[in-house]
């Protein structure tokens, strides 16, 4: 029989194995199979050579009963309504296990970002926003950035919001630019709460991270900062990363201020000096003590699960192991930090910025960070609990974790 790949299909069998370990009253489970709530838009745009253009577009409130809704806005040409209800269901789990005061969302648009001038990615941001604007807010469901929408589209977003309620609201939507109430430290968030789970995995496992070896495949925002953070404050020896072009090896390390400022002049990790070019299968299978996917879906499968040799896999990528590659890994005794544990330092922070924003008073890194590693540290240990008390895999104790959670906001709703 053929998987069915259909995200949304995925993440109501994730769903319901959890349902099954916790025997989840039917009615509820019912009703955590279903997003709560779905807009579906369209928007019109003046292009440059002045024909008007429409995007269809759609906002996802998956579920709100621990807080208003909170995910990402995708721009992207192959968006679907059953992706951004997959990815709202994993926020509201992510939001869950990280044990912020926040449900799930997500929303996106259909359109290619790079074929778009500044100017009409400027118009259809305000016009995603006036769209959305009375479905949104504060204590409703917060918006932040996400595939191909960054800092810049998030102020759009937040200028024509505030240009329609005639009122500041900067915790309307995180991921800003920090002159108009960004967080310090979004930026390397969701690297760092991973290497708080990886630090702690590490001590679970006697396994010393002073020297200990790491290859981490993608080089964007999570997988940059993960090769800095991996670096700097774990002591670790990364000796292989990558990017969509290939991969790059050195048995002594590579150094992150090298590997960064070659990316720079290049536009590639490829070539850097004293480097050896290996492939990013090569990379996924070397025998390193912590392996970190940090680029896309799907990159640990059945067909090289058995080949990957590390002790810890941390899951900075959504979705990067398939589920039969699970229960190899599982099998070999490789230790996962699943992804909506292993990458909630990104929620985490933008939980932090909407906190500042409600006081108007913001906190420094350090603070940031301080509260960041606590969050985690929490989180981390009640998957690892839950794994321990039930006899389940990781990924399952953080789905036990969340979805008890969720529900017993449900419940104590009266909605079920
Ligand atoms: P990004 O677009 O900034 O970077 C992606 C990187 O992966 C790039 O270096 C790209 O070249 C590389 N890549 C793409 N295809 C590849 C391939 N086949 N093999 C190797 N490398 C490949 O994205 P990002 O924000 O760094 O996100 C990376 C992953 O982390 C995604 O799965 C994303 O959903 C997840 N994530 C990101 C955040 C966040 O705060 N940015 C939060 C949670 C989860």
């Amino acid at each position: 029989m053929t998987e069915n790949l259909n995200p949304f299909a995925i993440a109501q069998a994730q769903l319901d194995k959890a349902a099954a370990f916790l025997e989840l009253d039917p009615d509820m489970h019912a009703f955590l199979r279903e997003p709560l709530r779905e807009f579906h838009f369209s928007i019109p745009v003046r292009m440059d050579d002045g024909h008007t253009q429409t995007f269809k577009a759609f906002r996802v409130q998956y579920n709100d009963a621990r807080g208003p809704a909170k995910g990402g806005i995708r721009f992207h040409p192959d968006e679907t309504i059953d992706t951004v209800r997959a990815l709202s269901a994993w926020m509201t789990w992510k939001t869950a296990v990280a044990d912020v005061p926040l449900g799930g969302g997500k929303g996106g648009v259909i359109c290619n970002p790079r074929a778009m001038s500044a100017g009409e990615l400027e118009r259809l941001s305000r016009g995603y926003m006036r769209a959305v604007s009375r479905f949104i807010g504060l204590k409703q469901d917060v918006p932040a950035p996400d595939v191909n929408t960054n800092p810049q589209i998030m102020a759009w977003m937040l200028d024509e919001y505030e240009v329609l309620t005639g009122k500041h609201e900067p915790g309307v939507i995180t991921g800003k630019p920090m002159i108009l109430g960004g967080s310090a430290g979004r930026g390397p968030a969701t690297a760092m709460g991973g290497m708080v789970t990886i630090r702690e995995a590490a001590k679970l496992l006697d396994l010393p991270l002073k020297g200990a070896t790491c290859a981490i495949q993608g080089y964007g925002n999570v997988g940059s900062f993960a090769h800095r953070l991996a670096h700097d404050l774990l002591g670790l020896k990364v000796v292989a990363v990558s990017d969509e072009f290939g991969a790059i090896y050195s048995e002594n390390g590579l150094d992150p201020t090298v590997v960064s400022a070659h990316l720079r002049r290049a536009g590639k990790v490829g070539g850097v000096e004293g480097s050896e070019t290996i492939t990013n299968s090569q990379l996924l299978e070397l025998p390193v003590d912590i392996l970190i996917p940090a680029a896309i879906e799907n990159q640990l499968t059945s067909a090289n699960a058995d080949r990957i040799q590390a002790r810890i896999v941390a899951e900075l990528a959504n979705g990067p192991t398939t589920p039969d590659a699970d229960q190899i890994l599982t099998q070999k005794g490789i230790y996962i930090i699943p992804d909506f544990l292993c990458n909630a330092g990104g929620v985490t922070v933008s939980y932090f910025e909407m906190v500042q924003n409600t006081y108007g008073f913001y906190w420094s890194e350090e603070l940031v960070q301080e509260r960041l590693d606590q969050k985690m540290t929490t989180a981390f240990h009640a998957v690892h609990q839950m794994a321990v008390e039930r006899g389940v895999e990781t990924r399952v104790a953080a789905y036990l974790v969340a979805v008890t959670r969720v529900a017993e906001a449900v419940r104590a709703r009266g909605w079920v």
